[in-house]
């Protein structure tokens, strides 16, 4: 048995470890040797995404009758805490898999699943999803992008900013309003595939303050011609309601990261602190260090239980709004808290590039902004009191 199935979480069994051995592998192989290039280069390399479609990485919870693995939510909460254990967070899986794949199966047709999901499974395609505009990002209904039908074609004009794996997507979902007169009701989904789209452009890579190996890219649509038959399920209009539905697996994957991260956290401190010296005695020994990694450790164990009750409602399908809310801005806010706590033990250290404690200290702090920013997760909650 390996150290990471003696504890395993009550929504995994031995498949899915099975899964993460391999999830793990890869990740350690494939992944972790290319971050500090990746992280140059600000983004990682497009092979990397077919390795990881070969191997079966893509799109795991999708059916198989559309080239996916067949699997769960469990199989994309395991590769999302396998990145953060692995020290290799860059390849933009959660958005690909966990959310493009997943507006795909819920909402296209027929046509559109069987079109592309299997390319998404492969690798062949890298999926990315639009909702964010320089002139808005948290009230979406405001989106100034339109796809106006003409004919059998809708066209499509403005423009998108923070677009995760924008620099490498061929398929795009793109938030506009087919109704620009209307608010919420005037917006729809529209599947963009890149490769042939005259009038489509990609803006610069942006630079961040972390996460520099995930590339974030503005994307531009000057008149793009788009095939009616590329508008998500087929009926215009529905777009917000779609967007919302699937909303919640998004924050419950970005909440996931968020404990696994303070796991991570805890342990690269543990390990510095114990072995690092001051005034003749390991930093850890210090009361003041023993009791604030105490508190981050009781964090870890609450955020733990919190999470894994949360994906055993969601795979029941019994999550719901407010709850998958509380468990992203409560443990991203946690998240941060314990890196910044963490950091400090490191003293100058932990302000070097090459120590990873920095490296999950800038790259936490935009858990609470993505996904809806933590301010919209409690507008959220209140609705519900
Ligand atoms: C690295 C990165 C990756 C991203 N990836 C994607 C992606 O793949 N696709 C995509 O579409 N977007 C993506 N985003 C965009 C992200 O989702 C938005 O930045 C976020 O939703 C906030 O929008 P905004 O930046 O326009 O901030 P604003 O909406 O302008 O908010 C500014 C501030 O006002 C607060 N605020 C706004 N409204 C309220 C309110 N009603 N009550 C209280 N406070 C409020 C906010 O909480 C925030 O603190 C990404 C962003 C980053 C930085």
């Amino acid at each position: 048995m390996s150290a990471a199935t003696k504890n395993i979480p009550a929504w995994s069994d031995e498949d899915i470890e099975a899964f993460r051995d391999l999830a793990r592998t890869f990740l350690e192989k494939e992944c972790a040797p290319n971050e500090d290039r990746w992280n140059e280069q600000q983004h990682v390399d497009r092979e990397i995404w077919n390795k990881a479609g070969d191997l079966g990485l893509l799109c795991p919870s999708i059916p198989t009758e559309y080239g996916g693995g067949g699997g769960t939510f469990a199989h994309e909460a395991v590769m999302a805490e396998e990145q953060i254990r692995a020290f290799a967070p860059s390849l933009g899986t959660a958005v690909h898999s966990t959310i493009v794949a997943h507006y795909i199966l819920n909402y296209g047709t027929e046509e559109q699943k069987h079109r592309w999901l299997p390319k998404l499974a492969t690798g062949e395609l890298v999926g990315a999803v639009a909702m964010t505009e320089p002139g808005t990002g948290s009230d979406l209904q405001a989106v100034k992008s339109r796809a106006i039908r003409d004919g059998d074609e809708y066209v499509l004009d403005g423009s998108k900013t923070f677009i995760s794996n924008g620099l490498l997507a061929d398929l795009v979902i793109v938030v506009a309003k087919t109704d620009p007169d209307n608010q919420a009701a005037g917006i729809s989904l529209v599947v963009v595939e890149t490769a042939d789209a005259p009038g489509f452009s990609r803006g610069r890579v942006l630079k961040k303050i972390g996460q520099h190996g995930q590339d974030t890219a503005e994307l531009f649509f000057d008149g793009v011609r788009v095939p009616a038959a590329n508008l998500l399920g087929g009926t215009e209009g529905q777009g917000f309601v779609q967007l919302m539905q699937q909303l919640a697996q998004e924050r419950l994957v970005l909440a996931l990261g968020a404990v696994a991260s303070i796991e991570k956290t805890l342990e690269v401190t543990l390990a510095y602190t114990k072995d690092r010296h001051a005034f003749g005695k390991p930093v850890f020994n210090f009361q003041n260090t023993k009791f604030k990694l105490a508190e981050v450790a009781t964090t870890a164990k609450i955020g733990r239980v919190f999470i894994d009750d949360c994906i055993v409602k969601h795979l029941a399908g019994e999550l719901d709004i407010p709850t998958a809310s509380m468990a992203k801005w409560w443990l991203t806010q946690a998240q941060c808290d314990a890196a910044d706590e963490c950091l400090q033990f490191f003293g100058g250290y932990g302000y070097m590039a090459e120590y990873p404690i920095s490296r999950i200290y800038t790259d936490s702090r935009i858990q609470k902004i993505y996904g809806g920013t933590n301010e919209i997760m409690k507008e959220i909650i209140s609705r519900f009191l």
